[in-house]
């Protein structure tokens, strides 16, 4: 999945998503991307968030929208997208499957332009331009 989320000038949230969707997916299997709530959502009062990685745990989770309510609660950017994927984790770890077999991100922004993200494995990049400079970042990992 490629993930915008965006802060303009004005204060406006904005974002987007597109994907190609799993390898060997069932035919017609729609992912989060499309899903809004679960692949991206934003809200122009609070923030913005957008999934990346295994689309059927993120809908379940309605992970997008997930990071962003967790925003409007207090939670800055970093803190929301870490408890979305432990939320994720935690399911695995109680139906006993293996986490090995997922991936899942999640970046986020909110109305004052603090950013932040989190992965359920290694090697996940995001990148944050700002009018300064582009910067990319590894972003933090659960395991
Ligand atoms: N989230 C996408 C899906 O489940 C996969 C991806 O990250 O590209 O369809």
């Amino acid at each position: 999945t490629i993930g915008m989320i965006a802060l303009d000038e004005h204060g406006n949230l904005s974002g987007a998503c597109t994907t190609s969707g799993m390898a060997f997916k069932m035919h017609g299997r729609v992912g989060d991307s499309p899903i809004i709530g679960a692949g991206l959502f934003v809200d122009n009062e609070v923030g913005a968030a957008t999934a990346t990685g295994h689309g059927e745990e993120v809908i379940r989770t309605c992970g997008s929208h997930l990071v962003v309510e967790l925003m409007r609660q207090g939670k800055s950017p970093q803190q929301a997208c870490e408890e979305a994927v432990k939320r994720i984790y935690k399911n695995f770890v109680n139906q006993n499957r293996n986490v090995k077999d997922t991936q899942i991100g999640f970046i986020a922004i909110n109305k004052f332009g603090e950013t932040g993200a989190f992965c359920l494995q290694k090697g996940f990049n995001y990148a944050v331009h700002t009018q300064e400079n582009n910067v990319l970042i590894d972003a933090k990992s659960l395991i």
